[in-house]
């Protein structure tokens, strides 16, 4: 099992579920599930950081090397675990990216809860954020508490596995860019610069500024080209 760096837990998640004979998606997706479900962890899932309107949307894509299927959802809202969700769709549907209001009723039909995802600490850094956006509007400025307001942090988890016996599945899940534009969707949800898998060569994930890497296609071009 191979992650980014933010992703101890998962890996040995991970790799636990493939001893035990998991299949490498459930494993990976389980693994960083993890992540998705710490509140303390603003760069994916529940308390990541929002959009400019203080809305967490949360983008994810995955892949399973012996099926060759996909999944993804990009922009989904109230909902803590969108690679899971991005799973079922490589598995339940023949499409492979949804997508905002639709990706969230999906999640819904199969007994995903929506709930909340921000948290006072996620909230509290957007306030600050808004707060000291510009010297000429029209919120009073407040000392930032965190070093992160100004800039927006980057984080994302990509996380690979191959079983004993050479299958292997890959996934990437994000919170995206803080403070992005609404409706923004980065690299995570894009098969082949998010995250790529062929069952015969490796598999491959990225994060990071995600406008970059869509347009080389990282993923891709490193799995396979
Ligand atoms: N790659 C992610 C995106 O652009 C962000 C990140 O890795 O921090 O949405």
């Amino acid at each position: 099992v191979i992650s980014s760096a933010n992703s101890l837990r998962p890996v040995q998640k991970a790799h636990d579920l493939l001893l035990a004979g998991a299949d490498p998606l459930d494993a990976v997706v389980e693994g960083v599930k993890i992540q998705e479900l710490d509140p303390t962890d603003m760069s994916v899932g529940y308390g990541g950081l929002p959009n400019a309107d203080g809305v967490v949307q949360l983008d994810a894509s995955c892949m399973h090397g012996p099926m060759k299927r996909a999944g993804a959802v990009g922009a989904l809202e109230g909902i803590k675990t969108a690679a899971e969700v991005a799973k079922l769709v490589l598995k339940y549907t023949t499409h492979i990216m949804l997508v905002g209001e639709g990706a969230k009723r999906f999640a819904l039909s199969y007994g995903f809860k929506e709930e909340d995802l921000l948290t006072d600490a996620s909230r509290q850094a957007w306030l600050e954020w808004r707060a000291t956006l510009s010297p000429r509007d029209n919120w009073i400025d407040v000392p930032a508490r965190t070093p992160m307001v100004v800039h927006p942090p980057t984080g994302t988890i990509n996380c690979n596995a191959v079983t004993p016996t050479g299958d292997i599945a890959s996934v990437t899940t994000t919170a995206g860019l803080a403070w992005k534009i609404p409706g923004r969707v980065g690299d995570s949800p894009i098969i082949g610069a998010g995250q790529y898998c062929d069952n015969e060569v490796g598999a491959s994930g990225s994060t990071g500024l995600g406008e970059l890497n869509i347009m080389v296609c990282g993923a891709f071009l490193t799995v396979d080209g």
